[in-house]
């Protein structure tokens, strides 16, 4: 098989999209010599649209950033490419810029209406009409190939990721490893959260399963507006969510899971009126995914028999004795 064909066939056999990506950076660098290429990270930060290079090539290879977004020194903002700004800004596929020492090409790369990334590759000559072929042709098979494993990675009714990807996401936490919540309160660990709506099932006795669902889209959209580009958001299923909070302090957790509680509390859904949530979350290390959900859980569990619409957090519960002796020492059954 031909190098190109062995790896577009290679590219589509990954089912994560960061090996996916290094997989096209290869392909991409099959085009020369001296030709160079980078995949730029876009996230928002402050309102504002920034790029940070996550792999790029190397000495032939392809490596990845070690950083998470917002802690990524080489991280800038996208006025500092303004062809590219400009190129993003209309919606387009692909733009150029010809120096002296090179020339470059951009390709955003689109998740329905959102620029996520952007492909970057650059040579000293200029491109060929051949080679300018073959690189949309990747683009085009990255770019179809990313929408399906994003489509199969969501919820379809809200569009948040769904829980297959859970584990995989939880994993790759930085530091999950080797932060113990219990050392410092002001180091930023990761927490897990579980949000579940206090009595759905009056909502869908009440109003119908089709007001049910609407309710569901829009506490989707309330989670995803009020929480951070690394944080990630899941539906578990039915009317409970999963929020993985990233690099946060105990306090910064509790001010947004507690933000979370009061714009609920305070929305006028249209028909319904108002709905409350109740959460229970705990801290995200020290054991295996469903471990760590059990004890946001039982967190939960303790917010719904204390009155509802309110924020629980496992460990304090735990220090206080309030979970009971069986559970303060891990040992509930979790199903
Ligand atoms: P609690 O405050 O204790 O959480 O009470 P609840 O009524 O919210 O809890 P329960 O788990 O008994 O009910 C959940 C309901 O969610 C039951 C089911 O009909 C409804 N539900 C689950 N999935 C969907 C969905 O996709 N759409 C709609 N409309 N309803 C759903
Ligand atoms: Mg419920
Ligand atoms: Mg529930």
């Amino acid at each position: 098989m031909k190098p190109l064909l062995r790896n577009l066939a290679e590219m589509t056999a990954h089912r994560d999209h960061l090996r996916l990506e290094v997989s096209v950076l290869s392909t991409l660098l099959l085009q020369g010599r001296d030709t160079r290429v980078r995949a730029l990270e876009m996230f928002t930060h402050d309102g504002e649209t920034w790029l940070r290079p996550r792999s790029w090539s190397e000495g032939g290879s392809i490596v990845t950033s070690e950083y998470e977004a917002l802690a990524d020194p080489a991280a800038f903002a996208l006025p500092e490419l303004p062809e590219l700004a400009k190129c993003i800004a209309s919606g387009g596929k692909s733009v150029g810029r010809v120096e002296e020492h090179g020339h470059t090409l951009w390709m955003p790369v689109w998740l329905g209406e959102r620029a996520h990334a952007c492909l970057e590759i650059t040579q000293p000559k200029a491109f060929t009409r051949h080679q300018r072929d073959v690189i949309a042709g990747v683009y085009l098979v990255y770019q179809n190939y990313q929408s399906l494993l994003d489509y199969s990675e969501r919820d379809a009714l809200t569009g948040l990721l769904n829980r297959k990807t859970f584990d995989e996401q939880f994993a790759r936490q930085p530091g999950v490893e080797s932060w113990d919540a219990r050392q410092d309160p002001e180091v930023p660990g990761q927490w897990l959260a579980v949000v579940d709506i206090d009595h759905f099932k009056l909502v869908n006795d009440r109003f119908g399963h089709l007001y049910g669902d609407e309710v569901l889209i829009l506490v989707a959209n309330r989670l995803r507006s009020l929480f951070r580009s690394q944080d990630r958001i899941f539906r578990f299923g039915g009317e409970e969510f999963v929020v993985l909070l990233r690099s946060a302090t105990l306090a910064q957790a509790r001010m947004a899971l507690e933000r979370l509680r009061s714009t609920i509390e305070a929305h006028e859904f249209p028909q319904i009126g108002h709905i409350t949530v109740s959460i229970g979350f705990a801290a995200a290390q020290g054991g295996a995914p469903v471990e760590v959900i059990g004890r946001a859980d039982q967190a939960l569990y303790f917010a719904k028999e204390h009155g509802r619409n309110q924020v629980r957090h496992y460990e304090d519960l735990v220090a206080s004795a309030s979970l009971g002796q069986k559970v303060a020492h891990d040992e509930v059954e979790l199903f």
